[in-house]
């Protein structure tokens, strides 16, 4: 499916079932991948096919989310509601990178460190 299709499809089933029960299936899907999880885990694996399930359902619950927030105004000069999630993104992959850049540097001996932190930065 292109991503013209995906948009219209996304877009009617917001406005045909209603944003209320969108977001319902938004949660419950979230609910069964960390079920998955639990269970893939539970059976001594790392992946499952109920994993991989769960993922492509969140996944399509996301991109829906996606598709009506770029749709949505924050403000006249501050893009949209997915702008802004872009935005925090951003900052929160920052974060993660030095967290783990500190991490690395405070537990692993020099030299080893400085070619892990050269591969990131
Ligand atoms: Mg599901």
């Amino acid at each position: 499916m292109d991503e013209t299709e995906k948009k219209n499809l996304y877009n009617s089933a917001w406005n045909h079932w209603g944003s209320t029960s969108q977001i319902d299936i938004l949660i419950e899907e979230m609910a069964e991948l960390t079920l998955a999880i639990l269970g893939t885990r539970r059976n001594g694996v790392t992946y499952s096919y109920a994993f991989s399930e769960e993922i492509a359902d969140v996944i399509i619950c996301l991109e829906q989310i996606e598709t009506r927030m770029k749709d949505f105004p924050l403000s006249l000069s501050q893009g949209t509601l997915w702008d802004q999630v872009l935005e925090i993104k951003e900052m929160k992959l920052e974060r993660l990178k030095n967290r783990l850049m500190e991490d690395i540097e405070r537990n692993l001996p020099e030299g080893i460190a400085d070619t892990i932190t050269d591969q990131v930065r």
